[in-house]
């Protein structure tokens, strides 16, 4: 009787995994009531010059600004009402030039639910003591902090204007601050873009945070909807491949500083505006007819339908040094974890980049 009960167990164990999967694959394409992730640019300047990144281009054509606090909280009030995941002050930009960003934070944080993650992700290379501060006290749940090599060298190349010394110099004193509070926020996570120019780098700088007790990770080269020079195939010289499909206009709301809602993180010529929430509410446009339009031809991934910027969208082919858990592997353990109530972790697919 009680092999008979165990057995039984292990089925509907089973069973519920591979629902588990099968919601996961379902719930890509279900439109939430209110997105479940926000990415909000309260200034559009960075410091940086990325040569994977459009940024040094489009700031040159593109009006240029900064959010007022009357837009910015408009849209933080409209957004706690709702069961948002993931708020993220960011989006092709660097946060931290932001002097009023620790206000920000600890006016997202005093809104949205426990739950709702507040997160920015930044190239790092400005960080005093006094942002350091300044970000753990705002109530930060989580930095992402983009460093492009371990070698100096590289990390130059491919950064721009930024020094290797200084960013590192400030990663370490955030890492010590943090360890040395109370709250133990920001979670800080490291994180490469995996390029032709620095290929050799990813797995040493990924074993080197490790070793000293920090996450790293690598995101996959990103074309950003043909909006970046290739190079001559020096950022992706395994080549390109269409992503097929795209989860970000189903789950996620990209606002720009003037208050224009964009397709994604890859509309860097801000080609597909789905509407302004300085005259209309986020729900309004995130169920707006047009992003309505634009998920139907990516769900079907419909050529004809498609905006031009998501037929020009590509991705890198993995290399050897991006090492990615196979999708299945990640939901499967999803699955696993939610038999017992614990929220599900995002997939690799699903962490986005978002301007860096
Ligand atoms: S351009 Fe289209 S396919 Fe590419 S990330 Fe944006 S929405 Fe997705
Ligand atoms: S990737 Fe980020 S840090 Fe680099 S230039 Fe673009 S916006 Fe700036």
């Amino acid at each position: 009787m009680i092999y008979l009960s165990n057995a039984f167990n292990q089925i509907r164990i089973g069973v519920k995994l591979f629902m588990g999967v099968k919601e996961s694959a379902r719930r890509t394409y279900i439109v939430p009531e209110f997105p479940d992730r926000l990415h909000i640019q309260t200034h559009s300047w960075c410091n940086a010059g990325c040569i994977f990144c459009p940024y040094t281009q489009i700031s040159r054509e593109k009006p240029m600004g900064r959010m007022s606090w009357e837009l910015y909280t408009k849209i933080i009030d409209e957004a706690s009402r709702y069961n948002v995941q993931r708020c993220a002050l960011l989006l092709m930009n660097e946060p931290l030039l932001d002097r009023d960003l620790p206000q920000k934070i600890r006016y997202a944080k005093d809104r949205f639910r426990e739950r709702t993650e507040v997160m920015i992700t930044s190239n790092g290379s400005v960080l005093s003591d006094e942002k350091i501060k300044g970000l753990i006290e705002s109530g930060l749940d989580r930095i992402k902090i983009s460093i492009q090599g371990l070698d100096p060298e590289v990390y130059e190349y491919t950064m721009g204007k930024l020094k290797y010394d200084r960013t590192v110099d400030g990663v370490r004193r955030l890492i010590r601050a943090v360890k040395q509070s109370k709250s133990k926020t920001p979670r800080v996570v490291l994180s490469i873009v995996a390029t032709g120019s620095n290929k050799k780098e990813v797995r040493s700088f990924k074993r080197y945070w490790r070793l000293r007790g920090v996450k790293a990770t690598s995101v996959i080269f990103e074309n950003k909807a043909g909006n970046v020079d290739l190079r001559g195939g020096e950022l992706a010289p395994t080549g390109l491949k269409s992503p097929m499909t795209c989860f970000r206009p189903f789950r996620t709301s990209y606002i720009l500083w003037n208050g224009d809602v964009i397709l994604c993180c890859s509309d860097w010529g801000r080609e597909v505006i789905l509407g302004n929430v300085l005259h209309q509410s986020l729900r309004e446009i995130w169920h707006g007819k047009l992003a309505n339009t634009v998920r139907e031809a990516i769900r079907d991934w419909d050529l004809k339908k498609l905006p031009p910027i998501c037929r020009s969208c590509f991705k890198a082919e993995a290399t050897g040094a991006h090492h990615k858990k196979p999708v299945f592997i990640k939901e499967f353990v999803n699955s696993f974890m939610g038999l017992f109530g614990a929220d599900r972790h995002l997939t690799e697919e699903e962490e986005e980049i978002d301007g860096l």
